[in-house]
């Protein structure tokens, strides 16, 4: 069994801090759902975790079975066994999927002759069409087609944790449904440990949260069982002290490269 660990994390950009301690620990197997308004934060612990260049960490520990990400380049946070599903996949042109794939197996010590039934075998199991493999990897997708593409490489790969940034925005109802299914199979078929960030209960239909926290400000304010998510679908997140969402502070331009190494 793995455990990923999220303690005291506190992380901004500039000046402005956005997460103000953050603890969650997910383990294989079990799915934790952090919901919250528009500007809680949610994007930035995705990008933290996975080290996107142009955040400071400030404080606390991110670790995989110990070992600590945090100063890590995100290939290493990968080897690790870290996985982001982007809220906004980016597009790369002239890299297809199969070579990004084969890589990334290179990389971890896998066969990279594997890839190309593994890949076949997934877009067969969520119903991607076999003409987008073919495509420069998420060029000219759309919106949910791009998230079907995060779902396959996320089959493919098998990381021991996959963080899931909205991946229900975009998607149509049975798209929504083959994802989520295709990743609630995982946490049993391979021990899977998500940690699903999303505004709706919908996703969490099929992938069963063992548990729901409301992230708000950059702070846990609440944490409990799937009936979380349905009374939240309720009561909205006012209960939880969340006003309207703030608006946007100035922007700090991130830089343009996403994959840019930071601690080069
Ligand atoms: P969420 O994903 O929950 O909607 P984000 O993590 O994207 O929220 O943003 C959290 C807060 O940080 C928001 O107030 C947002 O405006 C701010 N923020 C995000 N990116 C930047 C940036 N590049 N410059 C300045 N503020 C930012
Ligand atoms: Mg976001």
């Amino acid at each position: 069994m793995s455990l990923l660990e999220i303690s005291g994390l506190r992380a901004g950009i500039g000046e402005r801090e956005i997460l103000k301690g953050i603890d969650l620990t997910v383990s294989s197997g079990e799915v934790h759902a952090v919901m919250g308004p528009n500007g809680s934060g949610k994007s930035t612990l995705a990008h933290v975790l996975m080290g996107r260049p142009g955040y400071e960490v400030k404080a606390g520990s991110v670790s995989v079975d110990g070992q600590e990400l945090l100063g890590l380049p995100t290939w290493r946070r990968a080897q690790a066994g870290l996985f982001l599903a982007m809220q906004y996949p980016v597009e790369v042109p002239g890299v297809s999927l199969q070579a990004a794939l084969e890589e990334s197996f290179a990389a971890s010590g896998r066969q990279r002759s594997q890839v190309t039934e593994l890949v076949r075998h997934e877009a067969e199991r969520i119903g991607f069409r076999q003409q987008l493999l073919t495509r420069p990897l998420n060029v000219e997708f759309s919106g949910g087609e791009k998230k079907f593409n995060e779902t396959l490489q996320l089959g493919v790969l098998r990381p021991r944790f996959a963080v899931l940034d909205e991946i229900d925005s975009g998607l149509d109802i049975d798209a929504l449904r083959a994802v989520s299914r295709r990743i609630e199979a995982a946490t049993s078929e391979s021990d899977l440990g998500v940690l699903a960030i999303t505004h709706y209960s919908r996703i969490l239909h099929e992938l069963r949260p063992d548990v729901v926290h409301v992230l708000s400000e950059g702070r846990i304010v609440a944490s409990g069982g799937p009936e979380l998510a349905q009374q939240l679908e309720q009561t909205g997140y006012a209960a939880y002290g969340v006003e309207q969402p703030a608006g946007r502070a100035e922007a700090q331009p991130l830089p343009e490269n996403p994959f840019a190494d930071p601690f080069a």
